[in-house]
């Protein structure tokens, strides 16, 4: 991983590697090992006839009204079931752009500038025949398609194939009433880096061995809320320090940046860091016996 500034480069080695892929295709994968049914239909939110606590929870759609006793919202930011919904600007929703051309490259590169973006980054994420490359700007109104589209340039790389969102940076409760909520609809995209695939697996992991365990009858369905919540919720430290990071990060007067980046270029500080990292949202918590 190499971090730029306009003071300089480092590059990390770190003591795990990233992972791009194919979303269709993951997608697929985890579709066939699935076993459910699937649907689309636009989800406008939960009827006036029932409350977000009722036994049977009445869910309205495009396509009518769905009834089901658990119900998780994976519908993102915009946190569609539940009772207050965020409104960028005016919300702690970070906004981001990417390009997909075709081109390779080796490490992922981040770029810290200023004049890039005020306070955020931009990005090239290697991905196969593929350079993913885009700036994420932590303030929700801050404009992302110009960088994006002059960082593309100074690669040399087409800007094509834009995908662009606003992503969550700050925990959320991850249940109201008896709804779960995963992913960005919780809040699970991790400040600083603006990681949220993992986390909403690894969230979403949690949340389905709860509902796992109330459909076998090995629980109510008001303790796996419970305990769903507080599993949750007690990953708040580590969002707060990603949090907190995120606002000191981009405050820092650039030659200082670049000499803390290069103070924790030691690789025994790049293990300690990058690897508190990885654990606030560990991969083998997917294994059935997690770590
Ligand atoms: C440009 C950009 C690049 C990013 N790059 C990375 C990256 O490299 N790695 C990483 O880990 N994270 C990245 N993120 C963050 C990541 O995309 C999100 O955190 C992650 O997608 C959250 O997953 P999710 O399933 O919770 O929500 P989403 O991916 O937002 O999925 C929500 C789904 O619900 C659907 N939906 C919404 N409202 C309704 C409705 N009313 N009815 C029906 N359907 C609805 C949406 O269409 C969408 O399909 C990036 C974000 C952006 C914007």
């Amino acid at each position: 991983m190499r971090f730029t500034t306009p003071h300089g480069s480092v590059r990390y080695r770190l003591p795990w590697s990233w992972s791009a892929f194919d979303y269709r295709h993951l997608c697929q994968l985890l579709y066939e090992q699935s076993g459910s049914r699937f649907q689309t239909a636009t989800v406008k939110g939960v009827s006036d006839e029932g409350t977000l606590a009722a036994e049977v929870i009445p869910v309205v759609t495009d396509r009518g009204v769905l009834r089901a006793p658990l119900v998780v919202d994976a519908l993102g930011w915009r946190r569609v079931l539940g009772r207050s919904g965020y409104q960028p600007p005016a919300a702690p929703l970070s906004r981001g752009l990417e390009v997909h051309p075709h081109g390779q490259s080796e490490d992922l590169d981040v770029w810290i500038e200023r004049s890039m973006v005020r306070r955020g980054y931009g990005w090239r994420v290697p991905a196969a025949g593929e350079a993913r490359v885009g700036v994420a700007s932590y303030a929700p109104g801050g404009h992302v398609r110009r960088p994006t589209d002059q960082l593309a340039a100074r690669l040399e790389l087409e800007a094509v194939r834009y995908q662009g969102n606003w992503f969550p940076h700050r925990l959320r409760p991850a249940v109201e009433g008896s709804i779960f909520f995963v992913g960005d609809s919780a809040g699970h995209c991790f400040p600083l880096s603006g990681e949220g695939i993992r986390t909403a697996f690894y969230f979403g992991i949690a949340c389905g061995r709860e509902l796992t365990a109330v459909l076998e009858q090995r629980r109510s369905r008001a303790a796996a809320l419970e305990r769903y919540a507080s599993f949750s919720a007690g990953h708040a430290r580590a969002f707060a320090v990603a949090g907190a990071l995120q606002r000191t990060i981009p405050a820092l007067p650039p030659r200082l940046l670049m000499s803390g980046l290069r103070l924790l270029a030691r690789q025994w500080l790049i293990d300690r860091t990058f690897g508190w990292y990885l654990d606030q949202a560990h991969p083998s918590f997917a294994l059935p016996e997690p770590r």
